[in-house]
Formats: structure tokens, C-alpha cells, sequence
């Protein structure tokens, strides 16, 4: 039998986090209130523990994994690196394709790594309650479960046109013992405003984010959680990337490209950051190209500007120093719901700037076709958001071939697509349609970052 997967033992979990922060060539630009001013520690306070914001600020480059959090992940962690072999032979194509499998967790995607410690450092400063917003469902699934497991009260904002289209996520939150409400919800002001004037509003994550932050700022014991985006979130997702190092060292190999969809930016930086970490500091005996991978039609790394801009439609939170496609970008009802967000991560944004990894853009039915053919060879049926990836490592392949070169190729298998299957049957009953961004619309939506501050150049 050819090896499949290489596991590692409990105790050989990484037991501290990779802080990118302290290794970037030139410094980031600071979060900022619309004065240009940059914001403060204390200014978040009330929307996040202060041992989240030290995290959230903090320069170290290492960061210790407090054991209650391990004992935690290792509920499902360390996953395996495995080796897509059935893929591999159906594309005939020179390469070794090896992926981490984080759609083994509880909830079923890599959000629970954050979600965990999240839960963790909030239930430690004191905190009783955790309010979240979420679109498919993915976040406030796996915030549920990580409150639960710490004792901690969990109230999640989902997306009216998803909390009627996916029950089950719903379902499983309701499981692990949150409150789901549909957003808009007539629970509060921002939710109350929009009702007001469109009582069938299907929602959208910028008012549930609206939502969840006014819950928070007027409930006692209570603190607001962000599953992507914010430089501690992707510092908790790094344990997927120091796993696969020590897997590869088993193995005796080096991928030469590590790749992972991006929405937020969340799971491509924990598996990305750590090779960067080797790429930077010369340890690596190989050049390891990363490539993060978006939907065309929500294309902030390949087509929006790098600006200053809210990471919400009501521009409650501070503006964050990111590739941006503006605040008020609706994107088009693709299925990888995760993906449709306007901004991304201030540090996957910083790396591209630094020109140290790349980004590319792929149509949806080419994802869903790479999917079936994933599904069809390795037997997991991926996320809409995974089969990006997927669709970009494939890409990888025949480019390989092309050019008569071998290639060992690392993905960020993200998440299962169970509660995502009303896509497929789409794809399959041939409704599924491009959606490619017009430039017109592009444009008008970045109108909304007139006025607002310009980040330094680099
Ligand atoms: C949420 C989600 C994503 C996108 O979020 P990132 O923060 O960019 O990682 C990707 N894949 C799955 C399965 C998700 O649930």
C-alpha cells in the first residue's frame, strides 16, 4: 500500500502560534478612526477582551498556546496531511498533490481553531456572553461550539436570505445551545432601521455585523467575535500551517506551492504564514510560492485598490489598511457564500503588497467541476469555498505539465460540503452561472471610499 497520510501524535502539537507581524519587511499601517487618527488598545475595549487586543497588537513573534485551548483542538487536531493519490492519477499531470484536511472538526471547517481560543480568552477575562453575525452559517456554527464547550453564552446574527435557505446550520447551532435570530431582526436599532424602511429585507452580513456589535456595547458581560479578517484570528489559524512543516519534514519533502481560498483571508494565512516564516528567515531550502485564491466575482486581491476602508456597510468598525472592493459592495449570490466579502485581511493584504505570496481569480463553475472531480477521486465532497482551491491546485497540475516540470502541491482543504449541497444539485441541473464583476460596478462601488483616509505608501 502507497502511504496516504502522515499524522502526528497529540504530542506533537505545535504548542505556540506564528505571529507574521513580527518578521514583515515594513511595518503594517495601523487600524484608523475616519479622522486618519490610529485607533487605540482601549479604544476597543468594548467590543473585545483586552487579552484578544494585546494578541490583536502584539509585535511577538511566537505566542503561546495556553493548554486548555490544546486540549480543546485536540478534540479533532492534529489533521492529517494526506496525499491526493485518486486525483493525481485522474490528471495525469507530474505532481504530488498533498492536502490538510480541517473539515474534520466538529463543525467542519477550519473556523473552529479561532473559535476555540476566542472562546477560551473571553471565558478567562471574565466574560459571560459572545455575539457574532454569520452568512452560510460556518462561523456561528463553530462559535457555538466553542461556547458551549467553555460555558459561555452564544448569540448569533444570520443573514435573513441564509437563515431561510440553510435550516441546518441554523440547526446546529441551536444544537450547541446558541440563539440564531434572523438578521435584520427587530431586536435592535440597526435592525429595526432596516425593517423599517425594507420589511423583506433578505439581510447581508454588513447588517448583521451592525447587529452583533450593538448587541454587545449595550449587554452586560458580553464581548463581540470575528471568525476571519483581524490579524488574532489568523494568528490562531497558524497551527494548520506549523502542522504541515512537521508533516513535510516526516516526509522528507518541501511543497513548492502552498495554496488556500481566500475570503476573509483566515485559512490561507495559517497555512501560508509559517512557510512565509521559513521563506523570510532563509530556512527553507526551497523557494515555496503561496497563492491565495478568490471567487471572479468578488475579486479584492486581483482588481480592488489597497485603501483604508470599514470592514462593515455601517462603518461601525474601525478602517482597516486593506485590498478592498468598498464597504457597500454587494456581491453576486455566488454559492461559496464565505467568499462574498468586500475586504481582506490587513496581513494577507500586507504579504501581497510585499509581493510574498500571489493571488489569482476562478470562475465558479470551473470550482464546482474541480470539486465533483475531488469528490469523484478522494471521496470528500468539498465546501464551495474549498473547491477554489481545489480548482487552483489543479490548475497548478496541468501547468506542470505543460511545462515538463515535477511539483509537490499543498492545499488548505477547508471545509466539507454537507450543508452545502443545494450548489451541487445546481451545478448539476446546469443553473449554475458565471458571475463575473463588471468594471462599471466596480467603480461605482468604490465611490464609497471617497473622503476616507489613504494608507501610506510602502
Ligand atoms: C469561512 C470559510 C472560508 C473563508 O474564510 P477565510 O477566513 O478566508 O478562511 C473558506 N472555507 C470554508 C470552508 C469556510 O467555512
Amino acid at each position: 500500500m502507497r502511504p496516504v497520510k502522515v499524522v502526528l501524535t497529540e504530542k506533537e502539537m505545535p504548542r505556540k502560534w506564528y505571529n507574521i507581524a513580527a518578521d514583515l519587511p515594513h511595518p503594517m499601517p495601523p487600524p484608523v478612526k475616519p479622522d486618519g487618527k490610529p485607533i487605540k488598545p482601549q479604544d476597543l475595549a468594548p467590543v473585545f477582551p483586552m487579552n484578544l487586543i494585546e494578541q490583536e497588537v502584539s509585535r511577538k513573534r511566537w505566542i503561546k498556546i495556553p493548554d486548555e485551548v490544546l486540549e480543546k483542538l485536540a478534540l479533532w487536531r492534529p489533521s492529517p496531511l494526506c496525499r491526493a493519490h485518486g486525483l493525481e492519477q485522474a490528471l495525469g499531470c507530474p505532481v504530488k498533490i498533498y492536502y490538510k484536511n480541517e473539515g474534520l472538526s466538529p463543525a467542519g471547517s477550519h473556523k473552529p481553531n479561532t473559535a476555540i481560543a476566542q472562546a477560551y480568552y473571553n471565558k478567562v477575562f471574565g466574560i459571560k456572553r459572545l455575539c457574532t453575525e454569520t452568512g452560510a452559517g460556518q462561523w456561528g456554527s463553530a462559535l457555538a461550539m466553542a461556547c458551549k464547550l467553555f460555558g459561555l453564552e452564544c448569540k448569533v446574527y444570520m443573514v435573513k436570505i441564509s437563515f431561510e435557505q440553510k435550516p441546518f446550520r441554523k440547526m446546529m447551532m441551536n444544537t450547541w445551545g446558541a440563539e440564531c435570530v434572523a438578521s435584520p431582526s427587530p431586536t435592535t436599532n440597526a435592525g429595526r432601521a432596516v425593517l423599517a424602511e425594507h420589511p423583506d429585507s433578505p439581510g447581508s452580513l454588513g447588517i448583521a455585523i451592525s447587529e452583533a456589535i450593538e448587541d454587545t456595547v449595550t449587554s452586560k458581560d458580553t464581548r463581540y467575535s470575528l471568525g476571519s479578517v483581524l490579524n488574532h484570528v489568523l494568528l490562531h489559524q497558524t497551527i494548520v500551517g506549523q502542522e504541515a512543516l512537521k508533516q513535510f519534514e516526516k516526509l522528507g519533502e518541501y511543497p513548492d506551492v502552498v495554496i488556500g481560498c481566500v475570503g476573509g483571508g483566515s485559512n490561507f494565512a495559517g497555512i501560508s504564514f509559517p512557510f512565509i516564516h521559513e521563506k523570510i528567515t532563509g530556512k527553507a531550502d526551497k523557494e515555496v510560492r503561496c497563492v491565495a485564491v478568490e471567487p471572479e466575482a468578488c475579486p479584492t486581491l486581483t482588481r480592488g485598490p489597497f485603501a483604508y476602508d470599514a470592514g462593515d456597510v455601517a462603518m461601525m468598525t474601525p478602517l482597516l489598511p486593506m485590498f478592498t472592493l468598498g464597504h457597500a459592495f454587494v456581491p453576486e449570490p455566488i454559492h461559496a457564500g464565505g467568499l462574498r466579502y468586500h475586504g481582506m485581511a490587513p496581513l494577507v493584504s500586507h504579504v501581497l503588497r510585499e509581493k510574498l505570496i500571489e493571488a489569482t481569480a476562478l470562475k465558479q463553475i470551473e470550482c464546482y467541476s474541480a470539486a465533483v472531480l475531488w469528490a469523484h477521486t478522494e471521496g470528500f465532497i468539498p465546501a464551495p469555498e474549498t473547491s477554489h482551491a481545489i480548482a487552483a491546485a489543479v490548475n497548478e497540475a496541468r501547468r506542470a505539465k505543460e511545462e515538463g516540470r515535477e511539483k509537490i502541491i499543498l492545499i488548505n482543504w477547508s471545509g466539507h460540503g454537507l450543508m452545502d449541497l443545494v450548489g451541487y444539485e445546481k451545478y448539476f441541473a446546469g443553473k449554475l452561472v458565471n458571475l463575473e464583476l463588471p468594471e462599471a460596478s466596480l467603480q461605482a462601488s468604490l465611490k464609497c471610499l471617497d473622503g476616507l483616509p489613504k494608507p501610506p505608501a510602502l
